[in-house]
């Protein structure tokens, strides 16, 4: 029998730590993967597909590359995705800015994302480096910002790529939401 399968985009500037984390969601639910300490920055796409046995679906993550170049092929994702992760990194309080400036384009540019309900996740990313930002910090800058999406849920959730600490809460979290958009974004069947 085909499962339901939905897809996810995983976004963020380059360095946030996106490949870790595909990398630890394939070693929590999958059992393979390559050590998390050992992974070398994304050129082009990045793919993993998880199985959830509780949820009986599938989870498609993409993984499509943060640098500035990169980031213009975003929107192309969006008409297909079921839910977007947005992965910041906590510690790197240089390139904060940047980061609220890419999600406030990401949010304000495409219609796409408000009407069509799909849930956005901020993941607070490297929450196990002492010089990190707080969850609360990185929510009073994101949540402004999220409010824009009118018909989305979104969250912001502290994790730990490296350490896998978070992560799959972040995808509990998730899961429920893509489940309840799925008249506006139905599942593909695989
Ligand atoms: P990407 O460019 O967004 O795919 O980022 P990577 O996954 O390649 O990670 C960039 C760097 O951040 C690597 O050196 C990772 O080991 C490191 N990193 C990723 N997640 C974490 C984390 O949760 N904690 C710490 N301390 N380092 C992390």
């Amino acid at each position: 029998m085909k499962s339901p399968q939905y897809s996810v985009l995983i976004l963020g500037l380059d360095n946030a730590g996106k490949t870790t984390f595909l990398e630890s969601l394939k070693n929590q639910y999958n059992q393979q993967s390559k050590p998390l300490d050992k992974i070398t920055p994304t050129v082009g796409q990045n793919v993993g597909v998880i199985h959830l046995p509780a949820n009986s679906c599938n989870l498609k993550f993409w993984d499509v590359g943060g640098q500035q170049n990169l980031r213009k092929l975003w929107p192309s994702y969006y008409a297909q995705c079921h839910g977007i992760i947005f992965i910041v990194d906590s510690s790197d309080k240089l390139r904060l800015n940047e980061c609220k400036e890419v999600f406030l384009n990401m949010v304000i540019e495409d219609d796409q994302l408000s009407d069509s309900g799909i849930p956005i996740l901020m993941l607070a990313n490297k929450q196990d480096k002492e010089d990190s930002l707080e969850v609360q910090d990185i929510k009073e800058i994101f949540n402004k910002i999220a409010e824009k999406l009118d018909a989305s849920d979104s969250r912001v959730l502290p994790i730990s790529a490296l350490t896998s600490k978070g992560v799959k809460e972040s995808i509990d979290w998730l899961i429920v939401r893509m489940q309840r958009n799925k008249k506006n974004r139905p599942p593909t069947y695989r």
